[in-house]
């Protein structure tokens, strides 16, 4: 059977946060781009994001703000725009958790406050709070509380704002090979090779899945998996958005979401998280539950529900093995590999490999979509839909 022929401008591989952002910023550059996923939207990080605009307070806490600290304040000053339908991409369909986060210790701060407003170039200095302003949950933590700018987001609804508004460009469909060719690539899909895309561009977004793309393109760029073991509880709790930090450490931070049936779930990361992949999964649920049940003494969490899971962050590889301090986009010949390293950095990501593309548009098609091949996208699940192992109850 011969290979339906396609050609675009673009062809993203991977609907993530990375890949959709990059998709909308194109079509509405006026690039004619289509995305493919092999799975539903999400599966990986973005669904498992705890959806936090980070201001770069967090990135701070060692006591200066380096660049990846200005550049988060930075991306979370457009999410503010575009969430308010600015700034190009309009994401004023997504759900918004919180305007605010709070960040507390249970020892003093001890100026920790004034540092954080003097030294930092972010746009909103986190706040001291009086007793009697904090929200209830807080009210057993012993020393000063800082209410910060931090908007939450819920991650899954911005993918479905994204797919909504470009689905007739975006297929289920798992990539077979790509060829680079002189002005682009060549690129083919479906299990038995059905069609063929030839795109000036081709976007690798695919997270974890770059791995193999780029090997697949001949582009082999260093990648590096650092995992982590996210709590959840569920239970009738309150809404809890924040951090609480020791010194430089963030030992936990939690995000809240309400369920369909009234209660309320906590994913909860940070130290946590990234102690948890060295235990078991019964080992981690003592330990998580003793943190947060230590960082929280007001909050009751007898009667919930605790679960966790494992899940890779995907990012180029860096010398130490650590966190690379910006949004990644490498180009090799028309292929480009992408990592956003961090949800909030996307939109700016986005915006630096559309320049790129506008660029090297020979074609400038215009593909406005896959026609008929278009079928079965789908979203995928928050991680406490579908992975809710080894449920326990809490400890207290
Ligand atoms: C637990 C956790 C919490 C986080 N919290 C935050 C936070 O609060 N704030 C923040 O800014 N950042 C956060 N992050 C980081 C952020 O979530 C990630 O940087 C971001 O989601 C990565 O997006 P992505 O699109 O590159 O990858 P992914 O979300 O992993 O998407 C990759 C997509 O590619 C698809 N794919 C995979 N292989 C293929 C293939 N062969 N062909 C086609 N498609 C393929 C997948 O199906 C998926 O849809 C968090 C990350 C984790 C893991």
């Amino acid at each position: 059977m011969s290979a339906a022929q396609i050609s675009a401008d673009a062809l993203i591989i991977g609907g993530g946060v990375a890949g959709l952002f990059i998709l909308d910023t194109l079509v509405d550059s006026g690039v004619g781009a289509l995305l493919v996923d092999a799975h539903p939207l999400g599966s990986g990080q973005t669904t498992s994001s705890q959806g936090i605009l980070h201001a770069g307070v967090k990135y701070a806490l060692a006591g200066s703000a380096g660049d990846d600290a200005v550049e988060a304040s930075e991306a979370a000053a457009l999410w503010s725009e575009m969430l308010c339908g600015g700034a190009g991409n309009d994401l004023r369909g997504v759900r918004v958790l919180t305007d605010h986060c709070w960040l507390w210790r249970s020892a003093s701060w001890a100026g920790v406050a004034g540092m954080l407003g003097a030294r930092l170039a972010l746009r909103t200095a986190p706040v001291a709070v009086a007793e009697q302003e904090r929200p209830e949950w807080l009210r057993g933590v012993k020393g000063d509380v800082l209410k910060l700018g931090e908007t939450v987001i819920d991650p899954r609804s911005l993918l479905q704002v994204l797919a909504e508004r470009h689905s007739a460009r975006i297929l289920r469909s798992d990539v077979q090979a790509i060829e680079r060719l002189a002005n682009g690539a060549s690129v083919t899909m479906g299990g038995t090779g059905e069609y063929r895309v030839r795109a000036s561009s081709v976007i690798l977004a695919a997270g974890n899945g770059n791995e193999r793309l780029s090997a697949l393109a001949d582009a082999a760029e260093p990648m590096q998996r650092r995992p982590l073991r996210q709590l959840m509880i569920r239970g009738s709790l309150p809404l809890v958005f924040g951090h609480c930090i020791d010194g430089a450490r963030t030992r936990v931070t939690i995000t809240s979401d309400r369920l369909a049936d009234g209660s309320v779930v906590w994913h909860v990361g940070g130290q946590i998280a990234e102690d948890g992949v060295r235990m078991d999964a019964s080992e981690f649920l003592r330990y998580g539950l003793a943190e947060v049940a230590s960082a929280l003494p007001g909050v009751e969490l007898g009667g919930c529900e605790a679960g966790e899971y494992v899940v890779d962050r995907a990012e180029p590889r860096t010398k130490d093995g650590r966190r690379p301090p910006r949004a990644f986009a490498q180009w090799s010949g028309s292929i480009c590999t992408v990592w956003p390293i961090k949800l909030v950095l996307a939109p700016l990501l986005a915006k630096a490999v559309c320049a790129q593309v506008r660029e090297r548009s020979v074609v400038r098609s215009p593909s406005n979509g896959w026609g008929d091949l278009r079928d079965g996208v789908t979203m995928a699940q928050r991680p406490w839909e579908s992975r809710w192992n080894s449920p326990q109850m809490g400890t207290r």
